[in-house]
């Protein structure tokens, strides 16, 4: 097994090597001024890729998970109405952290492969007259679907409704990637963690508070202590951390925030927008459809591709690994055994997404699944050969 070869999965992600230097670092003190200078940068760095002005970016040693704990404890109360749709194992994953925290939680069942619908979460929050419900929960990229969601919509009907609550979107596998707009569609807690957009390993949840939210910090009665955002504001205040910070990773957010602010959003996503478009192009080639119900929610980070019917899809992944020592992503929950996934997200190229497709024909046609070898690949071959990246480069 070679350990040279890029990772598929929709993370943790592909390392650069400037990153991987970034986190090695010699201990420094935490007390000293030295970690003001990464810290500072590095919640300064995450504000910009948030697009926003005022968000309070705060950085836990934790991963996306402690994220969602994040969020709901410092804004939430036991018996507190939260909103939110279930369409893929994250979503999934999220609601049960709320019923956990004895959350009055109001689901939307959606299709696996559907995004969340805008509409349905109006008619609720209208007719919530008495404001019971005090967030409305959404996840921005289901990373198990390969489904992306309308956030400004969900916002756009929660003005509509004139309700209150607070906007709180797992953006875990899209900041960083896809366009995230924290201020431009009235985001009021957005998640994320290291290992997906950033390109680190885990071990960071990322978390940014309006002021909205941050306010509700102090009627916020669950229970919380090492997710404490108050704790933190203390800490930062003295540029400092209310425990032992994970010092090289956070360097490591920092540098990584430079990179992307450096290549330019707009770029990444663009990049992130015509690799998984080569990959989309590869799935019908291979006459395989995506888990994406239609076109305007195929997310731009993964792919999730569905295998004809009675095909084990994690055969895929195991043979994958087992024979040519790379790694795709398998289905989770309802979707386990249908899809495989592609994960096209942070530090990629076209090269080395052609790899990755190539790789995929030789496993299938191993599995006895009928398919050309060379014809995902040669689709998506057109597609990068019809948009260069160097030539975008040059324009941007
Ligand atoms: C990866 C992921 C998470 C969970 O993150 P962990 O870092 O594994 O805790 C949550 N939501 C989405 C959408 C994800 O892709």
């Amino acid at each position: 097994m070679s350990f040279q070869n890029p990772v598929f999965i929709p993370g943790p992600t592909n390392i650069p090597e400037v990153l991987r230097k970034a986190c090695d670092m010699p201990t420094i003190d935490h007390r000293s001024p030295l970690f003001g200078s990464i810290l500072h940068p590095a919640r300064d760095g995450v504000r910009q890729v948030l697009k926003s002005k005022n968000a309070e970016v705060y950085i836990f040693p934790s991963t996306g998970t402690g994220g969602w704990e994040t969020a709901i404890t410092n804004t939430l109360s036991p018996g507190d109405g939260v909103l939110v749709a279930r369409n893929g194992m994250f979503s999934h994953r999220w609601i049960d952290m709320c019923q956990r925290h004895d959350l009055d939680v109001q689901i939307v069942e959606v299709p696996w492969g559907s995004g969340i619908p805008a509409e349905r979460y109006g008619e609720i929050l209208k007719a919530d007259s008495a404001h019971r419900i005090k967030a409305v929960l959404a996840t921005h990229n289901e990373t198990a679907t390969g489904v992306k969601s309308d956030i400004a919509a969900i916002r756009a009907a929660m003005d509509q409704a004139n309700h209150p609550a607070l906007l709180m979107v797992d953006g875990v596998s899209s900041i960083g990637s896809m366009d995230f707009q924290f201020d431009g569609w009235g985001v009021d807690v957005a998640v994320t963690g290291s290992q997906k957009g950033f390109m680190l390993t885990a071990g960071l949840a990322i978390v940014g508070f309006s002021p909205k939210a941050h306010a509700m910090t102090a009627s916020a009665k669950l229970h919380r202590t090492f997710f404490d955002i108050r704790d933190m504001d203390k800490g930062y205040a003295n540029s400092a951390f209310p425990y032992t910070p994970p010092v090289g990773l956070m360097n490591g957010l920092k540098t990584a925030c430079d990179m992307l602010l450096a290549e330019g959003l707009d770029n990444v996503f663009a990049r992130h927008t015509r690799i998984a478009t080569g990959v989309r192009a590869a799935a019908d080639a291979w006459g395989m459809p995506l888990c994406a119900a239609s076109s305007d929610v195929q997310s731009d980070t993964v792919s999730a591709i569905c295998t004809p019917d009675g095909f084990d899809a994690t055969k895929i992944v195991t043979h994958a690994a087992d024979r040519y020592g790379v790694a795709f992503g398998v289905g989770l929950g309802d979707v386990s055994g249908k899809v495989f996934r592609i994960g096209h997200l942070g530090s990629l190229t076209d090269v080395m997404t052609l790899s990755g497709l190539a790789t995929a024909e030789m496993v299938m046609a191993d599995l006895g699944l009928p398919i050309q070898l060379g014809s995902g690949v040669a689709a998506a071959q057109e597609h990068y050969r019809a948009t260069p990246a160097q030539a975008q480069k040059d324009a941007a």
